[in-house]
């Protein structure tokens, strides 16, 4: 497979992108390079969502086409000792959003350039805080889209886990939907060797969170995809002291809104129903709300065929689905019934993707200094991969919020 080069002005952006990362919200330099990049095209270009930029091509009569990347970084110290290296100790691009950047940079001002190959209007959609969740709808609060109406086809690209030179693109799901809330289980403290004095709330979370595990294995389809997982729990100071209060927190995962509400309403009934058998309060906080990506599969098949004119077999392939969460479209939640696309890009050292080696991080918190990184690695894939890809509807039915119920819950027991 010959896949062409990129050009330079296109990966010096990028290396430069890499070795400046910044962390959600605070990309200010990243911001001003990606407008110094475009300033001499004709887009109109704005600060958008504090440090994201909206830019506006227009170019006659014709469909409006948005585009997305996303400019934040993780905070992460690289150690992958490359020549363009973070200069940031504790911030890394280490998720690809260097590339992401880059490449809608680089497409917007060849596509300024060759303005007789095509006809419409492009937006450029270069996105804060994606780690956060925050900027997307920050760039929608700030009028994204107000300027051309909402886009009629909006396509973004990610790197993640494949070998190197893929080009993937999949209809239908892609990312799952993700929610997640906070259960703040109260009683009444006590010392350890007065038990009955005290209503113990860590006993019933326990109960709780071993019940929730049920919910998967035992009220879903095996043929639907859902995961329901308690990824933390806190209670207790000493171990002769009862506590008052333990706190957990709980992700769900589905791509279909009936199955994700399946979860929602399960947990909810697991969490009162435990509470109300120990005799204890409970509280439900959620915490996020984000939709999966459904990509259209008539427009995933128009940039597949695109893709494939130019890159061959390469972009013929589609990956497989993933539970990852999804913050990048949720823009489009607000352009119900517009197709939409992701695109997967792949590109790292050449070599089947393997499962990274779980008992060693590749990467370390910031706080540590002799992680090891693979080049433009995909977070929690295979060293020096990278990928991105192809998507598109969200279907207008999933967009009405399907948990519009209230965001907190509460049992209480006395
Ligand atoms: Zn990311």
């Amino acid at each position: 497979m010959n896949v062409p080069e990129a050009p330079a002005e296109i990966l010096d952006l990028y290396r430069d992108l890499h070795a400046h990362p910044e962390l959600s919200g605070r990309e200010h330099r990243t911001q001003a390079t990606v407008r110094a990049a475009l300033e001499p095209t004709a887009a109109r270009i704005r600060d958008c969502g504090g440090t994201g930029l909206e830019a506006v091509l227009r170019n006659g009569e014709g469909p409006t086409v948005a585009f997305r990347a996303d400019l934040d970084a993780l905070p992460l110290h690289e150690n992958t000792g490359l020549p363009y290296a973070s200069t940031v100790p504790g911030v890394m691009h280490a998720c690809g959003h260097d590339v992401h950047t880059a490449a809608l940079t680089g497409a917007m001002r060849w596509l300024d350039r060759h303005r007789d190959t095509w006809r419409g209007t492009l937006v450029g959609v270069f996105q804060p805080a994606e780690e956060t969740g925050a900027g997307a709808l920050a760039m929608l609060d700030d009028g994204l889209f107000e300027a051309t109406g909402k886009p009629d086809v909006m396509l973004g690209q990610h790197v993640t886990s494949a070998p190197l030179g893929r080009l993937l693109v999949r209809p239908g799901w892609f990312l799952s939907a993700q929610r997640s809330w906070r259960i703040t289980v109260t009683g009444t403290g006590g010392h350890a060797s007065r038990p009955h004095l005290a209503r113990d709330p860590l006993v019933t979370a326990v109960a709780m969170v071993s019940r929730l595990q049920s919910v998967v294995s035992r009220e879903i389809d095996p043929f639907r995809m859902a995961v329901l997982t308690v990824a933390t729990f806190h209670a207790g100071t000493k171990e002769n002291v009862i506590p008052a209060e333990a706190v957990f927190t709980v992700s769900a995962r589905a791509y279909e809104p009936e199955v994700a509400e399946h979860l929602r309403t399960a947990m909810l009934r697991i969490v009162h129903g435990e509470a109300a058998a120990g005799g204890v309060d409970a509280r439900v906080e959620e915490i996020s709300h984000l939709p999966a990506v459904w990509n259209d599969p008539a427009e995933n098949a128009r940039a597949a065929r695109a893709l494939a004119a130019v890159f061959g077999d390469a972009a013929a392939r589609a990956p497989g689905r993933s539970a990852a969460r999804q913050r990048r479209l949720q823009p489009l939640r607000r352009a119900p019934g517009r197709p939409r696309g992701d695109l997967e890009l792949r590109g790292a050292r050449p070599g089947p993707a393997r499962r990274a080696p779980q008992p060693r991080r590749p990467f370390r918190p910031a706080s540590h200094r002799s992680g090891r990184r693979g080049p433009g690695g995909g977070a929690g894939g295979a060293p020096g991969t990278a990928e991105g890809h192809l998507g598109y509807r969200i279907p207008s039915g999933f967009l009405r919020d399907p948990c519009a119920t209230s965001k907190t819950s509460t049992t209480k027991h006395h």
